[in-house]
Protein backbone atom coordinates (compact mmCIF):
# COMPACT_ATOMS: atom_id res chain seq x y z
CA UNK A 1 0.00 0.00 0.00
CA UNK A 2 1.20 3.15 -0.85
CA UNK A 3 -0.02 6.67 1.22
CA UNK A 4 1.71 9.85 -0.60
CA UNK A 5 3.05 12.37 1.92
CA UNK A 6 3.19 15.40 0.25
CA UNK A 7 6.68 16.39 1.97
CA UNK A 8 9.42 15.93 -0.22
CA UNK A 9 12.57 13.83 1.00
CA UNK A 10 14.54 16.77 1.09
CA UNK A 11 14.18 20.00 0.05
CA UNK A 12 14.62 20.84 -4.15
CA UNK A 13 16.06 24.67 -5.06
CA UNK A 14 16.75 25.91 -8.04
CA UNK A 15 18.34 29.24 -8.18
CA UNK A 16 17.55 30.53 -11.86
CA UNK A 17 15.30 28.62 -14.55
CA UNK A 18 17.29 26.78 -16.90
CA UNK A 19 15.48 24.58 -19.51
CA UNK A 20 18.79 23.37 -21.37
CA UNK A 21 19.81 21.81 -17.69
CA UNK A 22 16.33 20.42 -17.11
CA UNK A 23 16.77 19.13 -20.75
CA UNK A 24 19.79 17.24 -19.54
CA UNK A 25 18.56 16.08 -15.77
CA UNK A 26 15.66 14.24 -17.62
CA UNK A 27 18.06 11.65 -17.81
CA UNK A 28 17.57 10.98 -14.35
CA UNK A 29 14.26 10.76 -14.61
CA UNK A 30 13.23 8.77 -17.14
CA UNK A 31 16.62 7.76 -18.35
CA UNK A 32 18.37 4.04 -18.30
CA UNK A 33 20.36 5.02 -15.13
CA UNK A 34 17.54 7.36 -13.92
CA UNK A 35 14.92 7.32 -10.76
CA UNK A 36 12.20 5.28 -12.40
CA UNK A 37 14.39 2.91 -13.67
CA UNK A 38 16.33 2.65 -10.53
CA UNK A 39 12.15 2.31 -7.82
CA UNK A 40 10.96 -0.51 -10.88
CA UNK A 41 14.17 -2.72 -10.82
CA UNK A 42 14.12 -3.03 -7.15
CA UNK A 43 10.45 -3.65 -6.84
CA UNK A 44 10.29 -6.46 -9.21
CA UNK A 45 13.32 -7.69 -7.26
CA UNK A 46 11.49 -7.28 -4.09
CA UNK A 47 8.39 -9.32 -5.07
CA UNK A 48 10.67 -12.41 -5.97
CA UNK A 49 13.03 -11.92 -2.95
CA UNK A 50 12.85 -15.27 -0.75
CA UNK A 51 15.21 -13.56 2.26
CA UNK A 52 12.37 -11.38 4.34
CA UNK A 53 15.91 -9.09 4.96
CA UNK A 54 16.67 -8.57 1.73
CA UNK A 55 12.56 -8.03 0.39
CA UNK A 56 12.43 -5.25 3.35
CA UNK A 57 15.75 -4.00 1.88
CA UNK A 58 14.93 -3.98 -2.15
CA UNK A 59 11.05 -1.83 -1.26
CA UNK A 60 12.76 0.63 1.17
CA UNK A 61 15.16 1.05 -1.48
CA UNK A 62 12.74 1.18 -4.25
CA UNK A 63 10.72 3.39 -1.94
CA UNK A 64 13.03 5.88 -2.12
CA UNK A 65 14.19 5.83 -5.47
CA UNK A 66 10.18 7.04 -5.72
CA UNK A 67 11.04 9.90 -3.68
CA UNK A 68 14.07 11.00 -5.39
CA UNK A 69 11.95 10.83 -8.89
CA UNK A 70 9.58 13.31 -7.07
CA UNK A 71 12.76 15.52 -6.43
CA UNK A 72 14.16 15.12 -10.17
CA UNK A 73 10.80 15.89 -11.15
CA UNK A 74 10.40 19.07 -9.04
CA UNK A 75 13.85 20.34 -9.97
CA UNK A 76 12.65 20.07 -13.36
CA UNK A 77 9.82 22.07 -13.22
CA UNK A 78 11.37 24.51 -11.12
CA UNK A 79 14.67 25.03 -13.97
CA UNK A 80 11.19 25.50 -16.68
CA UNK A 81 9.34 27.76 -14.63
CA UNK A 82 11.82 29.43 -11.97
CA UNK A 83 12.03 29.13 -8.23
CA UNK A 84 9.35 30.77 -6.19
CA UNK A 85 11.69 32.04 -3.69
CA UNK A 86 14.30 33.82 -6.18
CA UNK A 87 12.45 33.78 -9.29
CA UNK A 88 9.06 34.72 -8.62
CA UNK A 89 9.40 38.16 -10.68
CA UNK A 90 9.86 35.74 -13.86
CA UNK A 91 7.20 33.51 -13.12
CA UNK A 92 4.81 36.65 -12.60
CA UNK A 93 6.25 37.73 -15.53
CA UNK A 94 5.00 34.54 -17.11
CA UNK A 95 8.57 33.01 -18.18
CA UNK A 96 6.52 29.80 -18.66
CA UNK A 97 3.97 31.27 -20.72
CA UNK A 98 5.92 33.36 -22.93
CA UNK A 99 8.51 29.94 -23.32
CA UNK A 100 5.35 27.67 -24.51
CA UNK A 101 3.57 30.03 -26.62
CA UNK A 102 7.43 30.61 -28.23
CA UNK A 103 7.23 34.46 -27.58
CA UNK A 104 10.30 34.25 -25.35
CA UNK A 105 12.90 35.92 -26.71
CA UNK A 106 15.41 32.96 -26.41
CA UNK A 107 12.47 30.31 -27.72
CA UNK A 108 14.18 28.50 -30.71
CA UNK A 109 17.12 28.01 -29.02
CA UNK A 110 15.62 26.77 -25.79
CA UNK A 111 13.60 24.96 -27.26
CA UNK A 112 16.27 23.12 -29.59
CA UNK A 113 18.11 22.58 -26.33
CA UNK A 114 15.57 21.28 -24.49
CA UNK A 115 13.09 19.98 -26.32
CA UNK A 116 11.14 17.30 -24.50
CA UNK A 117 10.48 19.82 -22.02
CA UNK A 118 9.47 22.76 -23.42
CA UNK A 119 7.31 20.60 -25.89
CA UNK A 120 6.27 19.06 -22.52
CA UNK A 121 4.74 22.14 -21.27
CA UNK A 122 7.20 22.35 -18.37
CA UNK A 123 6.84 19.12 -16.84
CA UNK A 124 8.90 16.42 -16.75
CA UNK A 125 8.66 13.66 -19.42
CA UNK A 126 9.55 10.28 -19.33
CA UNK A 127 11.92 10.54 -21.43
CA UNK A 128 15.96 10.13 -20.81
CA UNK A 129 18.05 13.65 -21.77
CA UNK A 130 17.97 12.21 -25.94
CA UNK A 131 14.36 11.88 -25.79
CA UNK A 132 14.15 8.68 -25.80
CA UNK A 133 11.30 7.03 -24.06
CA UNK A 134 11.39 5.17 -21.31
CA UNK A 135 11.12 1.33 -21.67
CA UNK A 136 11.70 -1.36 -19.44
CA UNK A 137 14.66 -3.08 -21.65
CA UNK A 138 17.04 -1.08 -19.29
CA UNK A 139 15.89 -2.93 -16.67
CA UNK A 140 17.74 -6.28 -16.46
CA UNK A 141 15.87 -8.39 -13.35
CA UNK A 142 16.79 -11.66 -13.77
CA UNK A 143 15.31 -13.49 -10.73
CA UNK A 144 18.48 -14.77 -9.31
CA UNK A 145 19.47 -12.74 -6.45
CA UNK A 146 22.94 -12.97 -6.31
CA UNK A 147 23.04 -12.18 -10.05
CA UNK A 148 20.67 -9.25 -9.48
CA UNK A 149 22.07 -7.71 -6.01
CA UNK A 150 25.50 -7.56 -8.54
CA UNK A 151 23.77 -5.82 -11.21
CA UNK A 152 22.05 -3.53 -8.20
CA UNK A 153 25.63 -2.59 -7.56
CA UNK A 154 26.46 -1.82 -11.07
CA UNK A 155 23.53 0.12 -11.66
CA UNK A 156 23.98 2.37 -8.47
CA UNK A 157 27.77 3.02 -9.10
CA UNK A 158 25.95 4.20 -12.47
CA UNK A 159 23.46 6.50 -11.42
CA UNK A 160 26.28 7.91 -8.84
CA UNK A 161 28.35 8.63 -11.75
CA UNK A 162 25.60 10.28 -13.78
CA UNK A 163 24.74 12.85 -10.81
CA UNK A 164 28.42 13.27 -10.61
CA UNK A 165 28.66 14.47 -14.50
CA UNK A 166 25.29 16.57 -13.76
CA UNK A 167 26.75 17.94 -10.91
CA UNK A 168 30.22 18.91 -12.55
CA UNK A 169 27.79 20.26 -15.38
CA UNK A 170 26.05 22.48 -12.77
CA UNK A 171 26.47 26.67 -12.51
CA UNK A 172 23.09 26.95 -9.62
CA UNK A 173 24.41 26.33 -6.44
CA UNK A 174 21.15 25.66 -5.03
CA UNK A 175 20.40 22.97 -7.29
CA UNK A 176 23.87 21.48 -6.61
CA UNK A 177 22.83 21.18 -3.43
CA UNK A 178 19.62 18.67 -4.22
CA UNK A 179 22.07 16.97 -6.49
CA UNK A 180 24.58 16.13 -3.89
CA UNK A 181 22.06 14.89 -1.81
CA UNK A 182 20.64 12.21 -4.87
CA UNK A 183 24.42 11.68 -5.44
CA UNK A 184 24.93 10.79 -2.13
CA UNK A 185 21.99 8.92 -1.44
CA UNK A 186 23.36 6.72 -4.18
CA UNK A 187 26.60 5.89 -2.65
CA UNK A 188 25.08 4.43 0.51
CA UNK A 189 22.18 2.60 -1.62
CA UNK A 190 25.47 0.89 -3.17
CA UNK A 191 26.79 -0.07 0.16
CA UNK A 192 23.07 -1.82 0.91
CA UNK A 193 23.84 -3.94 -2.00
CA UNK A 194 26.84 -4.78 -1.27
CA UNK A 195 26.03 -5.70 2.01
CA UNK A 196 23.04 -7.64 0.93
CA UNK A 197 24.88 -9.36 -1.56
CA UNK A 198 27.49 -10.49 1.69
CA UNK A 199 24.24 -12.10 3.38
CA UNK A 200 24.26 -14.44 0.49
CA UNK A 201 27.10 -17.30 1.59
CA UNK A 202 28.73 -19.17 -1.13
CA UNK A 203 27.17 -16.01 -3.42
CA UNK A 204 29.73 -17.45 -6.14
CA UNK A 205 29.69 -18.79 -8.63
CA UNK A 206 26.08 -17.91 -9.81
CA UNK A 207 23.34 -20.16 -9.10
CA UNK A 208 23.31 -23.97 -8.16
CA UNK A 209 25.93 -25.33 -11.07
CA UNK A 210 29.28 -25.84 -10.29
CA UNK A 211 30.97 -25.65 -13.62
CA UNK A 212 33.71 -27.77 -14.75
CA UNK A 213 36.59 -26.93 -12.45
CA UNK A 214 39.49 -27.81 -15.48
CA UNK A 215 38.27 -24.52 -17.18
CA UNK A 216 36.85 -22.06 -14.16
CA UNK A 217 40.25 -21.31 -13.17
CA UNK A 218 41.64 -21.05 -16.78
CA UNK A 219 43.09 -17.78 -17.87
CA UNK A 220 43.20 -18.29 -21.65
CA UNK A 221 46.28 -16.02 -22.98
CA UNK A 222 44.64 -14.64 -26.42
CA UNK A 223 46.97 -12.18 -26.65
CA UNK A 224 49.29 -13.11 -29.51
CA UNK A 225 52.26 -11.20 -28.29
CA UNK A 226 52.88 -8.92 -31.45
CA UNK A 227 51.69 -5.25 -29.74
CA UNK A 228 53.33 -3.32 -27.82
CA UNK A 229 51.76 -4.54 -24.35
CA UNK A 230 52.89 -7.26 -22.56
CA UNK A 231 50.63 -10.38 -23.53
CA UNK A 232 51.58 -11.22 -19.58
CA UNK A 233 49.61 -8.25 -18.50
CA UNK A 234 46.48 -9.61 -17.82
CA UNK A 235 47.39 -12.95 -16.93
CA UNK A 236 49.12 -11.11 -13.34
CA UNK A 237 46.68 -8.53 -13.09
CA UNK A 238 44.11 -11.67 -12.42
CA UNK A 239 46.90 -13.46 -9.99
CA UNK A 240 47.60 -10.03 -8.28
CA UNK A 241 43.55 -9.83 -7.02
CA UNK A 242 42.52 -13.31 -7.32
CA UNK A 243 41.65 -13.70 -3.54
CA UNK A 244 40.89 -16.89 -2.80
CA UNK A 245 39.63 -18.28 -6.22
CA UNK A 246 42.99 -18.78 -8.26
CA UNK A 247 43.64 -19.00 -12.04
CA UNK A 248 46.06 -20.67 -14.00
CA UNK A 249 48.05 -19.62 -17.34
CA UNK A 250 46.73 -21.39 -20.31
CA UNK A 251 49.76 -21.04 -22.67
CA UNK A 252 48.87 -21.89 -25.73
CA UNK A 253 45.10 -21.96 -26.18
CA UNK A 254 46.06 -22.34 -30.12
CA UNK A 255 47.20 -25.79 -29.38
CA UNK A 256 44.45 -26.68 -26.81
CA UNK A 257 41.69 -25.43 -29.09
CA UNK A 258 42.99 -28.05 -31.66
CA UNK A 259 42.43 -30.96 -30.11
CA UNK A 260 38.33 -29.80 -31.21
CA UNK A 261 38.10 -30.17 -34.99
CA UNK A 262 34.89 -27.89 -36.59
CA UNK A 263 33.75 -29.86 -39.22
MN1 LIG B 1 17.98 7.38 -6.54
MN1 LIG C 1 19.73 4.27 -5.58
Amino acid sequence: MFLHNKRLMHTVRVDSPNPQFGQLLLEQFGGPNGELAAAMRYFTQAWNEPDGERRSMLADIATEELSHLEMVGQAIVMLMKGSPASELDKVEGDYLGDLLDGKHEDYVALSTAAPASVLSGGGPALTDSAGNRFTADWIDTLGEPSADLRSDIAAEARAKIVYERLIKQCNDAALKASLNFLMTREIAHQQMFEAALASITDNFPPGTLPGDERLGHLYVHDSDGSGPSSPADGFALAERHKGEWGFELDEDPIARAADQTIL
